[in-house]
This record gives C-alpha cells, structure tokens and sequence, in this order.
C-alpha cells in the first residue's frame, strides 16, 4: 500500500502484528495493523519489550472517553532500530532505544521549548490513541514495530536490560519527574501511596535521591518488598493509627492509586508547605477538603510523565544508580490475564510482554 497522506510516496508503509481491542469490553487478541511510512526524520523500531501500565486498561477500556477502535496500548517500549530516514541524525540501524507515551508535540510553544512537551498547549501526540501524522490514529507498543520521530525516540543505556528498562518509559519518568520538581532528596520525608508499578518505582528513586521512604500501602502483605525497595517505614493504609501516627510527617506524598481516594486524612500526614501530588487518573472526581490546605499551606497537585530531555535524564540516572523495574515477563497470550491481575492489585511490580511471542 503506498502511504500517499506521510508525504513520502516512496515509501510503502508496513504491516505489523499487534494485541489489541476492538471494544471496551473484548478481551485483547491479535490484529494486524499497518504503521506509517518511514518520513525523513522517523525511526523504523522492532519493538522487544512492552510494560503494561495501569493507563493501557483505563484508555481502552474507554475510563478516560471515546476509544477510536481497534486500539493497540502500550507506552513502556523497548527495542531495536531497524530502519532510519534520509534526514535521521541521532539514531542508527541496531540501536537499543525506548519510546515513552509521547510520539510527538507542537515544538514551539513555550512548554515544548522549555522541554516539557508532555504539557505541550497544543496538546502532545500520545503515542496510543491520539491523531498521527498519518491522520489514523495512533496504536501503541503492543505489537512488533513502530514508527515514531526520531526527536521522541530515548536511548537506552547498556548497563540497563531491555526487558526490565521498558516500565522506565512511564512508570519510571511519571515518578521520577515529580520528585526532582517537589525537591525529594536528603532531608526530605516522601511518602509513596500504592505499591504498583508507579509506586515501587517511586520508592526506588526517592530512596537513591537520598530522601526518607515510607510506603502506605492498603495492606502488609508487601512490607518486605517495599523495605527492599528502599524504603524505611511500611504502614497499611487499613490501619486507623497510620493516620494519627504520621500526622503532619511528609513533605511530599505521591498519590499512585488509580481509583479516587478520600484525599482529605493523607492532606493531613503533610508538613507545613508539604504537597500531595496525584499520580493516578481515575475517571471519577475526587473531592478535596480545603481546610488541611488552608491551615499549613499544604498543596493538593498533579503531574503528568515527564519531558524527551528530562526522560532521557531519568534513564541516565538509572544506569548509574543501577535502577530498573521489578518485573514479571509475560507472553503475549498472557495479556488478558495480566490486566485482571493489575486491576486486582496483584502485579509484582510490573508486567512486561516479550514482543517477540507475538
Ligand atoms: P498499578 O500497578 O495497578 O498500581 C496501583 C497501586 O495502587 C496498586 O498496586 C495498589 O497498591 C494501589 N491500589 C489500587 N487500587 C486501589 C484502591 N482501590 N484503593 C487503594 N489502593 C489501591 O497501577 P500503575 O500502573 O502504577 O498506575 C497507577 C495510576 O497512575 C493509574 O491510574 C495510571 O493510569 C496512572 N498513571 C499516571 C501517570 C502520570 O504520569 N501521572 C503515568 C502512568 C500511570 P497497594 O496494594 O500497595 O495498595
Ligand atoms: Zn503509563
Ligand atoms: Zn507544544
């Protein structure tokens, strides 16, 4: 098929194998789908390894609006270059890339001058589920290959496997970023809120920031991962002393539940000036009482992953500290059976599908 709408009409594009839905609730099962042709600055990728988020369940399972289906998810890849465009600077053919929840954004508003281009006003291209270039939507990392710019492509380091580095791509920026942005480091109380996929990465980069760990998890049945982890204090969440004993502890709380919570009891573990910052998306409102805010102008915030550069930043600082993802290997028939595990909080830490079984 030639690929008349990229612009480059020489180039065919290329048919890919994938798992996906063809509704919210279908079970995922191969597709075929066909990916861009190759323009002058994308990056041809044989995808390895993809992470599966908590995201890839509420986007295709339509938590978060309308789903143009078929939809691929995955935004946690990792893989090889197999191919480059005429214009390709950064990237040659056998190079150990990733590719995070972005695939593209405006370039010139000030937020994507300023390297932040997951808050691009223009809104960035989500790599699964938003418009592409091609004017189809784009599918995600569930499947064999991708295209994608090459100024959206990560270099993955050598001393990180591909495997274990694929979750870095969102669970790891989507912790890392907040920390640096709220200052996490030695002298500071953090408290991680859900031992999942976002949650134990958090645990893992606050702790080699040289800040102080505690987990509040709904129970104890992690306790010993979570003080391997690098944290120093595990509380269960179904305990009502917690909350009177950590009261007024942290300076900053990352909230990585995907379900709304009753913010109102963890405002008040906040120092004066502390933040709690929510990581997870859950589709419902949440409501947030305003006097723990009030009374020690303590802040109630979110974040969204991270930027390219600040991405880029985050794998660096893993490979130095030694830091990847606790994961569980999976092949691709063993989706469906994964995400009823993640949405029962049964993941230890992160799921990750070989590609190759595809
Ligand atoms: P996950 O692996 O399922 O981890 C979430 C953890 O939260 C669970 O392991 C569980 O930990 C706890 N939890 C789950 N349901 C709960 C409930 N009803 N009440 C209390 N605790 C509960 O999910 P994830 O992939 O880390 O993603 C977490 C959330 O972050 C999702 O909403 C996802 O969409 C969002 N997300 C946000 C960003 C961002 O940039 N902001 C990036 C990626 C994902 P315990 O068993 O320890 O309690
Ligand atoms: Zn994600
Ligand atoms: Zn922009």
């Amino acid at each position: 098929m030639v690929a008349a709408m990229t612009g480059t009409t020489d180039q065919t594009t290329f048919p890919a194998r994938a798992v996906g839905a063809t509704a919210a609730d279908a079970p995922l099962a191969p597709l075929e789908i066909q990916r861009r042709a190759l323009g002058p600055k994308d990056v041809r990728i044989e995808i390895r390894f993809c992470g599966v988020c908590h995201s890839d369940i509420h986007f295709t399972r339509g938590d978060w609006g309308p789903v143009p289906y078929p939809a691929i998810p995955g935004h946690e890849i990792t893989g090889i270059v197999a191919e480059v465009g005429a214009e390709v600077t950064r990237f040659a053919v056998g190079d150990r890339v990733g590719v995070g929840c972005m695939v593209d954004s405006c370039r010139e508003c000030d937020n994507c001058r300023e390297g932040d281009e997951q808050y691009c006003l223009s809104g960035n291209t989500q790599t699964y589920g938003s418009m592409g270039r091609d004017g189809a939507p784009t599918q995600g990392g569930y499947s064999d290959r991708i295209v994608v710019d090459e100024d959206f492509v990560l270099r993955i380091p050598e001393a990180l496997e591909l495997d274990a580095a694929a979750p870095l791509l969102c669970a790891g920026i989507a912790t890392y970023a907040p920390l640096r942005h709220w200052g996490a480091g030695p002298g500071s109380q953090v408290a991680v809120v859900g031992l999942g996929g976002l949650g134990h990465m958090a645990v893992k980069f606050a702790a080699a920031m040289g800040a102080q760990v505690t987990v509040l998890s709904q129970s104890l049945s992690k306790q010993e991962d979570g003080l391997r982890l690098g944290a120093s204090d595990y509380r269960a969440t179904s305990d009502a002393a917690t909350f009177e004993e950590l009261t007024g502890r942290f300076n900053l709380i990352l909230n990585t539940i995907g379900a709304a919570i009753d913010v109102g009891p963890y405002l008040m573990l906040l120092k004066t000036n502390g933040a709690l910052v929510n990581l997870g998306a859950p589709a419902e409102p949440m409501s947030v009482p305003v006097f723990p805010l009030l009374l020690q102008r303590r802040s109630f915030a979110g974040s969204a992953i991270g930027g390219i550069r600040e991405t880029q930043e985050m794998l660096d600082f893993c490979a130095e500290h030694g830091i990847v993802s606790e994961i569980e290997v999976i092949s691709a028939d063993g989706i469906n059976e994964a995400w009823e595990r993640v949405v029962s909080s049964d993941v230890r830490y992160r799921f990750v599908i070989d590609n190759s079984t595809l």
